[in-house]
């Protein structure tokens, strides 16, 4: 990366310029993998969510930017996925040194995956249905009847410290695809890349299309929610604080779209192909050291297969390379902030006190060069039982408990026995075998001999407490929509329209 390392300072971004918090204050943002401050960002106040919620409503109310048509609109997507090609590495190296993403992940699919949306939601808006016209009906009479999509208005989207780009496209691209405004409040620890990226979509926006707002969750992402201003929330995050944005929104009405925390199951068959069933399930769980919600951090194994199975992944896993996420051969990099690294450590304690067996990893890790980041080995138990805190409770760090079965419908029970219902997969070489269980995984994505496999033209979210809603694909642009009937009489002589008589009666 050739990009500085200086500590930079990031005000708020809002109707298309940098602008100080109204507090003046500033908060700290610290490199996960070596602990050093790399930036100062503005501490927002209530009263800056109130300007931006602003700058938003005169951007969709008093200029033409929801009514530009659909080809007009779909250039503009065209165009921000070049702002985003264009700045790949300085957003690349942004997201990396405030998230501890590496550079390989976030250059190799990152990126291209935030391009490919942009464009792949232009291709769609292009042919979106945003007017339908319907059959005469055969009552109450001869009509035109049209179904229109218009767009909400101001968008309120609240993102995660994981994967903080990506996520702030998924909502950013349908909501400006279908001619929304947008207010976005980033993860505390990971406001920088948005911050940016903000500023390069405003080079091809309208001002007040795009603001960033950053500052303390519980007040400033309350704020928005609150708002009477804002009409829809789109929140990624914890299945706690979604619960608490449902509650919150509850008393606008607000549209509301969440898509929350994973305990995803992963099932290897019995005739599963081992030489991909074994890397790709590492590969499912310790990418970004297990900080996806949809890893899949519970590998169902048959008892047949489960000494092969486990002596395989340990001898995988012993190989990946903890170290900083700027160098292009770190496999795995750190842990977000001291606090979650305490809190895996904690999960697996809590894993040994209930009688898992620890097989591989468990500890924290110095890395060369790198002591003060928040480093853990990745670590797989065996001997998980399915009702462990380990195999119930999100632990969003890079811990594998494999559970043993004797045959499939116990896997699958055991799989579905979980309040979340994000992803699954299934390792089989029979696809036959692989669609039968895949119906029977209350899951919003199935993957057959694979994982993290994510489209930006199908729809990602949660079943059960894993979410409302779909982001990506077709289904997350009719998410930014709401629908009006509109109604024509074709017959407009009083003596035609007899179903008056349903008030006036003999008058
Ligand atoms: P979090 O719920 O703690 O925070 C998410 C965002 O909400 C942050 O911006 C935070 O500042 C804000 N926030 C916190 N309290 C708030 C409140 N009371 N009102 C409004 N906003 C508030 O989540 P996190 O720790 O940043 O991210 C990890 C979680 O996100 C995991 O549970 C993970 O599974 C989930 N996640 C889900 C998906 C998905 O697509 N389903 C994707 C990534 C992460």
């Amino acid at each position: 990366m050739t990009v500085k390392v200086d500590v930079q300072m990031f005000p708020l971004f809002i109707n298309g310029k940098w602008e100080p918090a109204s507090s003046q204050e500033t908060f700290d943002v610290y490199n996960p993998a070596d602990g050093k401050l790399v930036a100062k960002v503005a501490k927002g106040t209530v009263a800056d969510v109130d300007r931006a919620v602003q700058a938003a409503r005169d951007a969709f109310d008093k200029s033409d930017w929801k009514d530009m048509n659909p080809k007009d609109r779909a250039n503009v997507l065209y165009a921000i996925s070049y702002q985003i090609a264009e700045h790949a590495e300085e957003l690349a190296y942004l997201e990396a040194i405030s998230s501890g993403g590496t550079v390989r992940r976030i250059g190799q699919s990152d990126i291209l995956q935030m391009v490919d949306l942009f464009q792949t939601l232009a291709n769609f808006t292009r042919g979106y249905p945003f007017s339908e016209t319907l059959p005469v009906p055969p009552f109450p009479g001869p009509a035109h009847n049209f179904i229109w999509r218009e767009p909400i208005g101001v968008c309120a989207a609240i993102t995660p410290w994981n994967l903080p780009m990506v996520i702030a496209t998924w909502k950013i691209a349908p909501a400006l695809a279908m001619g929304n405004t947008v207010v976005i409040k980033p993860a505390s620890y990971t406001p920088l890349s948005t911050l940016r990226l903000a500023e390069l979509i405003s080079n091809v926006v309208p001002p007040g299309v795009i603001n960033v707002v950053t500052g303390p969750g519980a007040e400033i992402g309350e704020a928005l929610v609150r708002h009477p201003k804002v009409d829809k929330v789109a929140f990624t995050g914890s299945t706690e604080v979604g619960r608490r944005i449902m509650g919150l929104a509850a008393d606008t009405i607000k549209k509301t779209t969440l898509e929350l925390g994973g305990k995803s199951p992963n099932i290897i068959l019995e005739d599963a192909d081992l030489n991909i069933a074994l890397p790709g399930s590492l590969f499912g769980v310790f990418l970004h050291s297990g900080q996806l919600c949809e890893s899949g951090t519970r590998l169902f194994v048959p008892d047949k297969l489960h000494d092969q199975v486990v002596a395989g992944l340990v001898a995988l896993a012993s190989k990946l390379k903890l170290g900083n996420p700027l160098d292009p051969a770190t496999d795995v990099g750190p842990i977000i902030s001291k606090k979650q690294k305490e809190s895996v450590l904690s999960y697996i304690e809590a894993g040994k006190l209930e009688g898992a067996t620890l097989v591989c990893g468990g500890k924290e890790v110095k890395v060369p060069g790198c002591e003060e980041g928040h480093y853990i080995e990745p670590t797989i138990f065996t001997n998980v039982t399915n009702d462990m805190k380990i195999a119930q409770e999100e632990i969003f760090g890079p811990v594998l408990s494999v559970i043993r079965y004797s045959d499939v419908d116990e896997a699958i029970r055991m799989a579905n026995d979980t309040i979340y219902g994000l992803a699954a997969g299934i390792w089989t070489r029979d696809v036959n075998k692989a669609y039968d269980v895949a119906r029977k995984l209350q899951a919003g994505v199935v993957w057959i001999n694979d994982w993290h496999m994510l489209r930006s033209d199908a729809p990602f979210g949660g079943y059960k407490q894993s979410g409302i809603g779909r982001e990506m694909g077709k289904q997350s642009l009719d998410a930014y929509t709401q629908t009006k009937h509109v109604h024509t009489s074709m017959s407009p002589e009083l003596e035609r329209k007899n179903w008056y008589g349903i008030l006036f009666g003999q008058n």
